[in-house]
C-alpha cells in the first residue's frame, strides 16, 4: 500500500471511529429520551385508571352492605332455602347498585345459596373469598379476577346467618372508564394479563417486578408504566412500540447517513492532505532518480516557505551545485584533451622549433591557467638558460641565467620542480627572471638530459598552483622535451645533409638549392648577383709538409675567415676539396670583385693556425662571374668562374680573375 493510501485511511479513521463513537451515544441518548418522555405520557392513563378502582374499591363495602340494609328479610331469605327467591332479590339489589357486577349470597357454612350477575362470568362453583380482597373465580371461559367485599347477614339475637359477597370485575369495562387514545391499559397477574383495552387479538409478554423498583418489562414491542393493585395484581399502562421504534430508526438513518457524509467529506479531505503530504516527496524522489541518472538540470518545485519547501529549495541547490561542478570538470577535461591533442598534433606535425615550444608554453599556460609563462632553453656549452619563449611577460626584457641561479637555474641544477610560494630554503626569483608570488616550475627532460624549464606564474597569491596542476605541466614539460630533442635532431639532420661535414659550411648540394632560388628572384626582378669560385694554391704540398690533418683544420679555419667576410644573405658552399664557392646575391661584377679581393687579402694578410701550432701562410685564387654578365644558368655561370679561377692558377696563382664573356668556340667545346 502507497504511504499516501495509508495516510489517506489514516486521517478517515482518526476523523470517523470518534463520529461512529458519538453517533452511537447520541443515538442511544436521543432513543432514551423518547422513551422516558413516552413513559412519562403514560402516566397521566395509569394514574386515571387506579383512582378510578381506588374509588370503587373504597366504595365497595358501603354499597354491599347497603344490599343487606333490610337484614331480617335478608335473613329469612337465606333461611327459607328459596334460590329462586334469594336469587330475585339480589338481582334486584344489583339493578339498584350501578357499581356492583355481582352478588353472591353464602350460607352459614359459606355455601352458595343465591347468586346474581351483570355479566355471565361468574360461574356456581365460585368460592367466596375473604372480604376485600381480589379474588379468581373459578377457571373458566368466563373466568375472571374481581375485587370483593363480604358483609355478614346477623340477626340480633340469633347471630350470624350468612354473607353476602358483591364485588366488581376487574375488566376491560373498568380500564375503559380511564382509557385514552394511544395509551393501551391492562391489568395483570403473576405476569399474565388478565384484562386489556389493547385491540382485540393483540396480545404481549409482560413481566413485572413487584419488588422496588417497581418496573414493568412488556419486551420490545412496547413502552410500558404500571402501578400495583396488590395480591399480584398491577395496573399497566402501555403504548405501542412502533412509532418509538420508528423514531428510533428515524435518528439512526439520520445518523448513518450523517456518517456516510462525513466518511465522503473526510476522505476527499484527507485523500487531499496525504497528497500534499506525499506529493513533495514524490517530487523529492523523481529528483533524486533524476540526478541518479545523470539529469543534473532536473529542478523539483518550490511550492512553499516552510520546512518542504525549504527541502526544495535545497535540493535544487545541490543539483545546480553539482551541475556546475560537472561541467566544470567535463569543461576542465575537455580543455586538457585538446591541450593533449594539440601537443600531439605539434609534436606530429612540426618540425619548427619556435612553433613547438610555443605550442608547449601556451598549452601548459591553459592548462593550469597560468597567467605568465616561460618556456627557458638550456644551452650546455654555456652553462645557462635562455628564455626560448614566452607569454604574460615580454621575453625580450629577461635575460640568461646561469644553471643554479634562480628558480629557474635552480630546477635546471637538481632536475627537480618547484611550486611557489614555498617554506624555508625555497629558491629565489634572480634579477633576469620575472618576478610574481605564485609560480610551478619543472624541468624539461628528454633521454636523461635535462633540455630547459618550463615556468607558469600567477599574480594572485592567494591562488596557488596545486598539485595536479604541478603534475600537468610536468606530463606537458616531459612530452616537450621529447618534442625539443625531436627537432634538434631533425634540424641536425636536415643540416648534416646541406652542410659540409668538415667545415660545417654549406654543401654543393644546398649551394645548388639556393642558387635556383637567387637566379629565379634575379631573372624575374631583372637583379644582379656573381658567383665566385675559390681554390687554394699548393694545397697539395701544405698537405705533403704539415700532414693532412692539419691540413682539415686549416680548411676549416678557411671557412670561418670567409664566413665572416660575408653578409647574412650570401651563401657560402664547400664545391669540394680544397674548392669552395660563394653566392653573393644582389652583386653586381664590381661588387663580387671587391668581396673576393678582400677574401683574397684576408686569407693572404694572416698566417693560418692558432696558438702553438706552426704557422702556415696560405693564398687563394678566386674565380669571378656574374649575372647576367657571364651568363644565364647555374651552369654556364659556375663555368664562366671556374674558367676564372683556372686563368688565375694559369697567370700565378694568388689573384682574382674575372670571366669575360665565353667565346663562342669554347662554349662550343665544352
Ligand atoms: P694548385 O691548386 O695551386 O694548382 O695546386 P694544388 O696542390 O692545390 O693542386 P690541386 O688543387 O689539384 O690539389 C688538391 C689537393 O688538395 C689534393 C689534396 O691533397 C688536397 N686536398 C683535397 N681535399 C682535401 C681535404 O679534404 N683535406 C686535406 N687535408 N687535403 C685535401
Ligand atoms: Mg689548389
Ligand atoms: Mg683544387
Amino acid at each position: 500500500m502507497s504511504l499516501q493510501r495509508r495516510l489517506t485511511l489514516f486521517f478517515v479513521l482518526i476523523v470517523i471511529l470518534p463520529l461512529l463513537a458519538a453517533g452511537f451515544i447520541v443515538q442511544r441518548v436521543i432513543v432514551g429520551e423518547i422513551s422516558r418522555r413516552a413513559v412519562l405520557s403514560l402516566r397521566p392513563a395509569l394514574d386515571a385508571t387506579v383512582a378510578i378502582y381506588n374509588r370503587e374499591a373504597e366504595s365497595l363495602d358501603r354499597r354491599v352492605r347497603s344490599t343487606v340494609e333490610d337484614a331480617p328479610r335478608f335473613a329469612a331469605l337465606l333461611a327459607s332455602g328459596d334460590a329462586a327467591a334469594l336469587s330475585a332479590h339480589l338481582e334486584n339489589r344489583l339493578e339498584e347498585s350501578l357499581d356492583l357486577d355481582f352478588l353472591v349470597a353464602v350460607g352459614r357454612r359459606d355455601e352458595v345459596l343465591g347468586y346474581a350477575s351483570r355479566s355471565p362470568r361468574f360461574l356456581p362453583g365460585f368460592r367466596p373469598p375473604a372480604p376485600n380482597v381480589i379474588a379468581e373465580a373459578d377457571p373458566g371461559p368466563s373466568s375472571g379476577f374481581s375485587r370483593t367485599a363480604a358483609i355478614p347477614v346477623a340477626i340480633k339475637g340469633q347471630g350470624t346467618q350468612g354473607h353476602v359477597i358483591g364485588g366488581f370485575w376487574l375488566d376491560e369495562d373498568l380500564l375503559l372508564a380511564a382509557s385514552r387514545s394511544g395509551v393501551d391499559l391492562s391489568i395483570v397477574s403473576e405476569d399474565r394479563v388478565v384484562a386489556s383495552t389493547a385491540a382485540v387479538g393483540a396480545s404481549f409478554e409482560v413481566e413485572v417486578d413487584y419488588f422496588d423498583p417497581f418496573e414493568v418489562d412488556l419486551g420490545e414491542e412496547s413502552t410500558a408504566a404500571a402501578t400495583k393493585l396488590g395480591g399480584g395484581m398491577a395496573i399497566v399502562a402501555s403504548t405501542p412500540a412502533g412509532p418509538i421504534g420508528e423514531l428510533s430508526r428515524q435518528v439512526l438513518t439520520s445518523m448513518l447517513a450523517l456518517l456516510a457524509l462525513a466518511l465522503v467529506a473526510t476522505t476527499g479531505l484527507a485523500y487531499l492532505l496525504a497528497r500534499l503530504i506525499t506529493k513533495p516527496l514524490e517530487e523529492l524522489s523523481e529528483g533524486a532518480h533524476a540526478i541518479s541518472e545523470g539529469r543534473f538540470d532536473h529542478r523539483i518545485p518550490v511550492r512553499s516557505k516552510d520546512e518542504v519547501g525549504r527541502l526544495a529549495v535545497a535540493f535544487n541547490e545541490m543539483s545546480g551545485q553539482l551541475s556546475h561542478t560537472i561541467s566544470a570538470l567535463s569543461s576542465s577535461r575537455d580543455q586538457m584533451q585538446r591541450a593533449v591533442r594539440r601537443v600531439g598534433d605539434t609534436l606530429r606535425s612540426t618540425h619548427d622549433m619556435k612553433q613547438m615550444l610555443d605550442s608547449i608554453l601556451n598549452t601548459a599556460a591553459d592548462a593550469v591557467n597560468a597567467e605568465a609563462a616561460v618556456l627557458w632553453l638550456l644551452s650546455p656549452a654555456r652553462g645557462e638558460l635562455h628564455p626560448a619563449v614566452a607569454r604574460g611577460v615580454d621575453v625580450d626584457s629577461l635575460g640568461r641565467v646561469k644553471v643554479g641561479e634562480g628558480v629557474v637555474g635552480h630546477v635546471a641544477e637538481r632536475g627537480t620542480g618547484v611550486l611557489l610560494p614555498q617554506g624555508v630554503g625555497a629558491p629565489m626569483f634572480s634579477r633576469h627572471e620575472p618576478h610574481f608570488p605564485v609560480a610551478v616550475a619543472v624541468p624539461l627532460y628528454s633521454q636523461e638530459r635535462i633540455m630547459g624549464v618550463l615556468i607558469g606564474y600567477r599574480k594572485d597569491s592567494s591562488r596557488p598552483f596545486a598539485q595536479d596542476e604541478f603534475d600537468t605541466v610536468a606530463f606537458l614539460a616531459e612530452q616537450g622535451g621529447v618534442a625539443v630533442e625531436n627537432v634538434r635532431l631533425h634540424e641536425e639532420a636536415q643540416r648534416l645533409s646541406l652542410t659540409d661535414g668538415l667545415t660545417g659550411v654549406w654543401n654543393r648540394r644546398f649551394f645548388q638549392m639556393q642558387f635556383r632560388q637567387v637566379l629565379a628572384t634575379a631573372t624575374r626582378f631583372d637583379r644582379h648577383f656573381s658567383v665566385l669560385m675559390l681554390d687554394l694554391d699548393h694545397f697539395k704540398q701544405v698537405n705533403d709538409r704539415h700532414g693532412h690533418q692539419r691540413g682539415d683544420a686549416l680548411l676549416i679555419e678557411f671557412s670561418q675567415r670567409v664566413t665572416q667576410l660575408l653578409r647574412e644573405v650570401d651563401t657560402f658552399a664547400r664545391y669540394g676539396g680544397e674548392e669552395f664557392i660563394c653566392l653573393l646575391s644582389e652583386t653586381d661584377v664590381q661588387g663580387a670583385m671587391t668581396t673576393a679581393e678582400k677574401i683574397h687579402d684576408a686569407i693572404k694578410g694572416t698566417p693560418f693556425g692558432t696558438m702553438g701550432d706552426e704557422l702556415i701562410n696560405l693564398t687563394v685564387s678566386i674565380g669571378v662571374a656574374a649575372y647576367p654578365d657571364h651568363g644565364d644558368s647555374f651552369r654556364s655561370l659556375v663555368e664562366a668562374a671556374d674558367q676564372a679561377l683556372y686563368r688565375a692558377k694559369q697567370t700565378g696563382r694568388d689573384r682574382v680573375c674575372v670571366a669575360g664573356p665565353p667565346p663562342p668556340d669554347l662554349k662550343v667545346a665544352n
